[in-house]
């Protein structure tokens, strides 16, 4: 961040950004070439050039990404794990090479912790069902937060008709953060676990997870991390952080649709009963009694997307190569750019406006509906997000409907952000 802050203090500041380059300290983001490496992201939309800012629901993939997916149609396909044939024993090796790697990617201790899902969502499903079955009685409380996506809501909330347990629900600062003192006033001795986003998907709010997991360990609390909206942008550790379990989904870090993952500590997930029954999770079957496969197979009953966990890895590569620290600058960099430019339009509300945020801006523009503005930028080429981002008791708390927004991936550039603030501009003008 301060080298792209003192780059822009010496270069001239109608420098092209789209190729950004700093020798002060040897950051050079080359926006550009990055972009090369995603086809769609050159396409025209009703004849304008495509603005994607909509990257916090789902992300474009790289040609590396693309092509993986058809090497391994092309070249390796087969079912994996029970197959003696050369090709099963090679999609096998390339399912469990990306194990690994997601295993490297967050710090994980073993990759028998890294189940594969098919996505955040999926993985919060497990761990609710699996957890509460086993480790809840009724009256149990677990505590969540108002800035929640449904996903991290409702497998909690059929948790709760299914075996009564409680909910607990952080409230939030004008600003969109939670206090420390808020979730400690909610600990109780029924509390069982504490599940949270790492970063909030409509206040772009980046939460500090470090601090609210060292307060749960204190009353001997586990916590679950949802990091559908950090993977992506900040470096994430599992053991540095302690945290006992993580989830996130591949098709929002540039990897494709269908996959996810659930990080448990093993301690954890060694105790926790099976969530689904089938093939590959066993390892014993009669009609009187079943016996299960060890971790990580316990948790993955059926065919995997071994396609796209291999991909998923080819995705992690790609952001590794980029390097996520140069990642984190880029995008604040775009973030506090964006915010400038869309708080100089008139009647502009920010909605989420916490010092520590990650780049997602959630607005409104007073007496124009969110929806409206959205179908009138697409037809611009820019295609925002409108709604209630599947976060309605937050919207709740705000007092409102829903909001746009606009997220930003690291093949974002600054002019892509003036053609919104335009866009906006253009479209207030007709209203
Ligand atoms: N958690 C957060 C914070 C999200 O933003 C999302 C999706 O937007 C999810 C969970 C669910 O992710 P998925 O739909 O990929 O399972």
């Amino acid at each position: 961040m301060m080298c792209i802050m003192l780059c822009r203090a010496a270069a001239n500041t109608e420098v092209d950004l789209t190729f950004y380059s700093c020798a002060m300290n040897e950051f050079i983001f080359d926006v550009k070439n990055i972009r090369k490496d995603f086809p769609i992201l050159s396409q025209e939309i009703y004849g304008k050039p495509l603005v994607y800012l909509d990257n916090a629901a789902t992300t474009q993939k790289p040609l590396s990404v693309i092509r993986k997916i058809e090497e391994v149609y092309s070249t390796i396909n087969a079912n994996i794990h029970r197959g003696v044939h050369r090709l099963s024993q090679l999609a096998t090796e390339s399912h469990e090479e990306a194990r690994k790697t997601v295993q490297n990617y967050i710090g994980a201790a073993s990759s028998k912790e890294i189940i594969f899902t098919r996505g955040a969502t999926e993985s919060i499903n497990l761990i609710a069902a699996s957890f509460c079955r086993s480790q809840c009685k009724p009256g149990d409380e677990i505590i969540l937060t108002t800035m929640e996506h449904h996903a991290n809501i409702i497998p909690w909330q059929i948790q709760q008709d299914i075996t009564g347990i409680e909910l607990k629900i952080v409230p939030l600062t004008e600003a969109g953060e939670i206090r420390l003192e808020d979730v400690e006033e909610l600990i109780s001795s029924r509390t069982k676990l504490i599940s949270l986003t790492h970063v909030s998907n409509v206040l772009g709010t980046i939460n500090p997870i470090e601090e609210l997991i060292r307060l749960g360990h204190n009353y001997n609390i586990p916590v679950l991390i949802d990091a559908a909206q950090s993977i992506q942008h900040i470096s994430i550790d599992v053991q540095a952080l302690d945290c006992d379990f993580m989830v996130f989904s591949s098709h929002k870090m540039y990897g494709p649709t269908g996959v996810g993952v659930l990080y448990g500590k093993e301690t954890w997930l060694d105790k926790l009963p099976p969530y689904q029954g089938g093939g590959e999770m066993i390892a014993h079957v009669t009609f009187a009694k079943t016996t299960f496969n060890e971790l990580p197979f316990k948790f993955e009953a059926g065919t995997p997307d071994y396609v796209g966990t291999t991909a998923l890895g080819e995705a992690i590569r790609y952001i590794k190569n980029i390097g996520l620290d140069n990642i984190r600058h880029y995008e604040t960099h775009l973030l506090q750019y964006a915010t400038k430019k869309l708080l100089q339009i008139e009647n502009m509300q920010i909605i989420g406006t916490s010092e520590r945020k990650s780049s997602v801006i959630s607005f409104l523009i007073k007496g124009i509906h969110p929806y409206d503005m959205g179908m009138l930028l697409d037809r611009l080429g820019i295609a925002v997000r409108t709604g209630h981002h599947c976060a309605q008791p937050l919207m709740d708390a705000l007092g409102i409907e829903g909001t746009l927004r606009a997220s930003f991936a690291f093949y974002n550039t600054e002019k892509e952000i003036d053609i919104l603030a335009e866009g906006i501009e253009r479209v207030v003008k007709m209203f």
